[in-house]
């Protein structure tokens, strides 16, 4: 019987965090992982042969009505090894009043310091405008002037080579994803990874965790721990509890939100090659309502977010090397739930609403703005009908081409809620110190615990979250 001090279900931003640091404190570590361990080595710049290796279910994961698509990795290291390495601190003077009203007291002083020591550890610092992709100088001029405030973003890569295909793993190790650092510094420390378990279940005796069980090269396994830190992801780690029979009263799923939206593409006169250089680079602070990220897609996802059929798409990306591309995301509501089909797989409930809508719309106006101020001559809005705009007085067109979310392609890749933190066992999953509420020694570690939304990408919170969080568990 293999007996552990602890066990981590999920080995991405928050797993392998936390299996570093129960390390670091002297504890002995299994982390279970569902997706398969890859060599960076063989990462393909195909989009073809990376979305099936490294995305959970193929990157074509769904909410129940297939209105929005949501993107998370499965594989060693979880979305880190397929994510654009933007590093960014939430605004913690708004985000956490907000978790306080919901119940959730993080401490300011202790995130900050996290933050630190992760970006150090990371090693995170401003992107190089000069890898930027040429998009980038549109989109930058554009805010100028419109005068909206914009900057390169942070990033955690180390001499990047500037290939674009981040999304896909980085074959170079430039990109410090978990699957290079915390992974290899964790197993350095004697923690074991095993890749490929699937049907994980939480073994428990009463309100106490004893192991989990999973399927791994064909035979059941069970293995043994004092403490289970569940860090499957959103939805992944609220399907996990379920899965194990933990639904505290229908509280387990409940409070899914996401930060989401839609591509917004501009034509230009000139040929730019934007697939040259990094991707996501730049962040204009226009509104509260929405996030606005410059971006760039290699082929595939590209053309499907272009829109147009036949001849219309053919001639769209018949222009490719002549686009600049950007995303605007609205956080939504936790009003979103998970739950499971009859085969025990997740079921995603969630929609946008008229205001979600309302904002996304603002959004894309000023963003096809920010576009033509910056030199564009065409912007065309991510969406299932075609809609194309031609200069600054098509824009509130999208005010009547535009009524339900499904006539937009919105998609998310920052996933968040579902195991709420709460200090009330009636209301939230977990509590202050991140264990289940009502179980003596399982926790969740991971965006699944964020009570509401951080309206910005969630590598950092995640991995700083997760951090945090290791004290409580090794202390329990
Ligand atoms: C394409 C893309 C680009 C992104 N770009 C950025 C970016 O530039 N900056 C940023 O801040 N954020 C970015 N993100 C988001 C960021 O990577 C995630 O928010 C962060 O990794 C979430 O951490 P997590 O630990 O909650 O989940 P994940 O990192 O997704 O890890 C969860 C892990 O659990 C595993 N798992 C799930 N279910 C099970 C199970 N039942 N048993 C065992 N294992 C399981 C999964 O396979 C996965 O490895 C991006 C995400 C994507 C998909
Ligand atoms: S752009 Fe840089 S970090 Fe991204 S895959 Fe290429 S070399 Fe790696």
């Amino acid at each position: 019987m293999e007996k552990f001090d602890a066990i981590v279900i999920g080995s991405g931003a928050g797993g392998s965090v936390m299996a570093h640091q129960l390390s670091l404190k002297g504890l002995r570590v299994a982390v279970i992982e569902k997706g398969k361990r890859e060599n960076p080595i063989l990462f393909e710049h195909s989009e073809v042969e990376m979305f099936p290796q490294l995305y959970k279910n193929a990157g074509l994961q769904s909410s129940k009505d297939n209105a929005l698509t949501i993107a998370q990795g499965c594989t060693v290291g979880g979305s880190t090894v397929i994510n654009n390495a933007i590093w960014l601190r939430p605004d913690l003077d708004k985000i956490l009043p907000e978790w306080e009203k919901a119940g959730a007291t993080v401490p300011k002083n202790e995130l900050i310091k996290i933050y630190g020591i992760l970006e150090k550890a990371l090693r995170v610092k401003p992107i190089d405008p000069q890898k930027a992709n040429r998009g980038a100088d549109i989109f930058m001029r554009g805010c100028q002037e419109l005068g909206i405030p914009a900057s390169y973003l942070d990033n955690n890569r180390e001499e990047c080579l500037c290939c674009g295909w981040c999304n896909y793993g980085c074959r170079y190790n430039r990109k410090t994803s978990m699957l290079v650092t915390f992974i290899p510094w964790a197993e350095k420390l004697g923690a074991q990874f095993l890749d490929e378990c699937i049907d994980t279940q939480i073994l428990t005796n009463g309100k106490r965790a004893t192991g989990v069980q999973f399927y791994r090269q064909g035979s059941l396994q069970q293995i043994y721990a004092d403490k289970i830190v569940v860090s499957c992801g959103a939805i992944g780690s609220s399907a996990l509890l379920l899965q194990s029979g933990i639904a505290l009263g229908g509280r387990v799923g409940r409070g899914f939100h996401m930060l989401g939206g839609v591509f917004v593409t501009a034509e230009t006169m000139e040929t730019i090659n934007g697939y040259d250089g990094i991707g996501l680079t730049c962040y204009a602070k226009a509104s509260e309502d929405y996030v606005i990220e410059s971006y760039f897609a290699p082929p595939v996802v590209f053309s499907i977010s272009v829109g147009g059929f036949f001849r219309t798409h053919f001639e769209r990306m018949m222009n490719y090397c002549k686009y600049a591309d950007a995303g605007v995301m609205i956080a939504t509501d936790p009003t979103g739930v998970i739950t499971l089909d009859k085969k025990g797989n997740a079921v995603i409930d969630i929609k946008y609403t008229d205001t979600d809508l309302s904002r996304l719309k603002e959004g894309i106006k000023t963003l096809s703005k920010i576009f033509f101020r910056g030199g564009a001559v065409k912007v065309l809005p991510s969406s299932f009908n075609i809609i194309e705009f031609g200069s600054e007085n098509d824009l509130n067109s999208i005010d009547t081409l535009v009524k339900r979310p499904e006539d937009l392609t919105i998609g998310s890749a920052h996933p968040q809620g579902g195991n709420a933190m709460c200090e009330d066992s009636r209301k939230g999953v977990v509590g202050l110190d991140f264990r289940v509420h009502g179980y003596d020694n399982i926790f969740v570690a991971d965006t699944s615990v964020f009570p509401t939304n951080i309206r910005a990408n969630c590598q950092a919170t995640a991995m700083a979250m997760s951090y945090y969080a290791a004290s409580f568990v090794a202390a329990s």
